[in-house]
């Protein structure tokens, strides 16, 4: 591939997932992200449109990006998010685009989203008990969301359907083998998440990550053993089937077992700064280029140079080398 079409950064990897934060606002106020009140919102007029977020995303294509993430904040909460799918979705060289959500206006947008030509999806959820989804996620909706996800079953043009389960020690042992057997009964991929320094509030603590081998220990004695898959190398998840073939399971454990060596990710926030790493504390602002007359070129050439600049890691296993992020996952999205 021609230099003019790759982004490669300082340590030789080769860039080609971008993730698109649509807004930092949320209907939930899940425990591990923000506070209940109180939480400062980008304003409003500093949100990219959408046809800024479409040029962006065709210059970023065009220099190898070949997934698309849509994330939050929670993204279907911009009503003009079918119309962005349907603008990302027929870019020549994109390869997938996806989305993250809560699942609570899965039931109602399934089906503009199929149509507009979204073809992966990530529904975080974290319990399969009433209770336990009021209480992290501050809203009695878990029905809602269930609901949706069997409206999604509907539109078999967006899979994998993968679900995304924070593991939070005292909260997620006693859930683990329901994850398990719902990853055998529908045609969700179900992926433990270890719990990362990314909340509002910084409570974060590694007394309460529960890691990807203890859960997998879980699964294997309470349920079934496990089978390796073959995942691909810029995966984040470590991939298992169960023994008897039926159903996938996965572990992402960027705590216990970090994945930044083969990082192949930037983010884009809602307000058009540039982020090369989850956990960064500098940005690179498009949203100024973009709204004073930047040329392609100019936008392609502070794209470049951030990645030539983007961290080799996360530092939070080095005590005190490591930085809190400059934002709270909400304003950066997964
Ligand atoms: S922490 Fe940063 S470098 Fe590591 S995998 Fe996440 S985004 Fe990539």
């Amino acid at each position: 591939m021609e230099y003019e079409h790759v982004l490669v950064d300082g340590f030789g990897r080769h860039i080609e997932d971008l993730r698109i934060s649509l807004t930092d606002r949320c209907n939930f106020r899940c425990v591990y992200c923000m506070p209940e009140e109180g939480m400062q919102w980008l304003n409003r007029d500093t949100i990219l449109t959408i046809d800024e977020i479409e040029r962006l995303a065709r210059i970023a294509v065009d220099l190898g990006i070949r997934e698309i993430r849509l994330t939050g904040g929670e993204p279907t909460l911009r009503p003009d998010l079918p119309a962005i799918v349907e603008r990302l979705a027929p870019i020549p060289g994109l390869k997938s685009l996806s989305l993250t959500t809560n699942g609570f206006l899965l039931d109602r947008l399934a089906e503009p989203l199929a149509k507009a030509g979204l073809t992966r999806i990530n529904v975080s959820l974290d319990t399969l008990n009433h209770e336990k989804f009021h209480q992290i996620t501050r809203r009695p909706a878990l029905d809602k969301v269930l609901a949706g996800l069997e409206t999604l079953e509907r539109y078999p043009s967006i899979s994998p359907i993968k679900l995304n389960v924070v593991g939070m020690r005292h909260f997620t042992e006693d859930e683990v083998v329901g994850f398990a057997k719902l990853a055998r009964r529908k045609p969700y991929v179900v992926r433990f998440i270890e719990f990362m320094p990314l909340d509002a509030d910084g409570n974060w603590e590694r007394e309460r990550v529960l890691s990807g081998d203890e859960i997998k220990e879980i699964v294997e004695r309470d349920f079934m053993p496990l089978v390796p898959v073959q995942a691909e190398a810029s995966s984040t998840s470590r991939r298992y089937r169960f023994a008897d073939g039926v159903g996938e399971i996965g572990f992402i454990n960027p705590v216990s077992q970090p994945f930044c060596a083969t990082c192949n990710r930037i983010r884009l926030t809602a307000d058009g700064q540039l982020r090369t790493c989850l956990f960064s504390v500098d940005e690179w602002d498009l949203r100024t280029p973009l709204r004073s007359g930047a040329t392609n070129d100019e936008i392609r050439a502070i794209l470049r140079n951030a990645v030539a600049h983007k961290e080799l890691k996360h530092q939070i296993n080095e005590g005190d080398a490591f930085q809190r992020a400059s934002r709270s996952m909400s304003q950066i999205g997964g």
